[in-house]
């Protein structure tokens, strides 16, 4: 089966193994939800990767108590990072799906670590968009939470 089919249970899940400890990892913090451990393949020298006990596919799936406690123990191995290590920048990055390049079908946010030479290069380049379509998906969106809100207000 693809891990990116692999929902719910976490059954197979490496990134729920190396949670329950069944797996090996670089573990540099753990609490009651949340987990953090080195990268394998690190993009630059002290890539971190913060994951929440509970197995939830992406951003999509986790819950809204478990997504706050993952990003209250991103910003603290942000501090350790920035405290042991003295990079020039931190970048947190967090991929859902295939098309955004998630390649761990757990929820997880990558700190890196940046150096002005560490040879990463931004993503995208800043290009101007088109007024109006950045109105009109402006707006899309828009509809979206302000009926997500009346949805959640019944
Ligand atoms: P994604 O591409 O899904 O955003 O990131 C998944 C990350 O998990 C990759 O950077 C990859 O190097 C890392 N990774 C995959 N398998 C393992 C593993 O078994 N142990 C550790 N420590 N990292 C892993
Ligand atoms: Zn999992």
């Amino acid at each position: 089966m693809d891990s990116q089919d692999n929902s719910g249970s976490g059954e197979g899940c490496i990134f729920c193994a190396i949670a329950a400890g069944e797996a090996p990892s670089i573990r540099v913090y753990e609490d009651e939800h949340t987990v953090a451990f080195m990268d394998i393949n690190p993009a630059t020298r002290g890539h971190v990767l913060v994951i929440p006990r509970l197995h939830a596919r992406d951003l999509l799936d986790v819950s809204g108590d478990e997504l706050l406690h993952v990003m209250s123990t991103v910003q603290r191995v942000a501090f350790a990072v920035e405290e042991a290590l003295h990079p020039d920048g931190i970048n947190l990055i967090q991929a859902n799906r295939r098309a955004a390049f998630q390649s761990v079908y757990h929820f997880h946010v990558h700190v890196i670590p940046r150096w002005w030479d560490d040879g990463l290069r931004p993503p995208w380049s800043h290009r101007a968009g088109d007024p109006d379509e950045l109105r009109e998906l402006g707006q899309r969106v828009k509809t979206a939470l302000d009926e997500g809100l009346a949805r959640s207000q019944h």
